[in-house]
């Protein structure tokens, strides 16, 4: 029986993300796929869209421009800190990258640039600005519980509550 995804169906699937070079940048573990429940934006729009339709074992290069994916480089999103603000014993280099609190929650930033007595930081995605391509490879098809979709996510490998 080969189900097509569409919304209310929870999706497994192994995949591959290169960037526009061609490196990979991520990958999901062997055996280890990504499960997901389709329609409720678990996962970035660009894809999700590109997914529905598909069955188990097909396979797909899905490619999403970077405003269905981690959005536009945007240049609002650079900012002047005060070194004195770091830590002092922390040495502090371009392309290093910590966790910062904000008011919506913790954030992944990027040093840009060391100038004198100013660092400065980049608060978007490692990945805006960039198109991703996906090699997917649908692992699996069910339908969703009526718990997972009022939950609106997958209950995993006996995750529950
Ligand atoms: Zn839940």
């Amino acid at each position: 029986m080969s189900e097509e995804i569409k919304n209310g169906k929870v999706v497994s699937f192994s995949y591959t993300l290169r960037d526009e070079d061609g490196n990979v940048v991520e990958q999901s573990e062997p055996g280890r796929p990504l499960e997901y429940l389709h329609g409720n934006h678990n996962i970035i729009p660009g894809l999700e869209n590109q997914l529905t339709g598909m069955k188990q074992g097909d396979t797909k290069v899905v490619k999403v421009e970077p405003k269905e994916g981690y959005g536009e480089y945007d240049n609002n999103l650079l900012f002047k800190v005060p070194k004195a603000n770091f830590p002092q014993e922390v040495e502090l280099y371009p392309g290093m990258e910590f966790q910062t609190d904000t008011d919506e929650g913790v954030m992944i930033v990027t040093i840009k640039e060391i100038d004198g007595d100013t660092v400065i930081v980049d608060a978007n995605h490692p990945m805006a600005g960039q198109a991703l391509n996906f090699d997917v490879k649908i692992e699996s098809v069910r339908d969703a519980t009526d718990q997972e979709k009022a939950h609106g996510h997958v209950h995993a490998h006996g995750h529950d509550h």
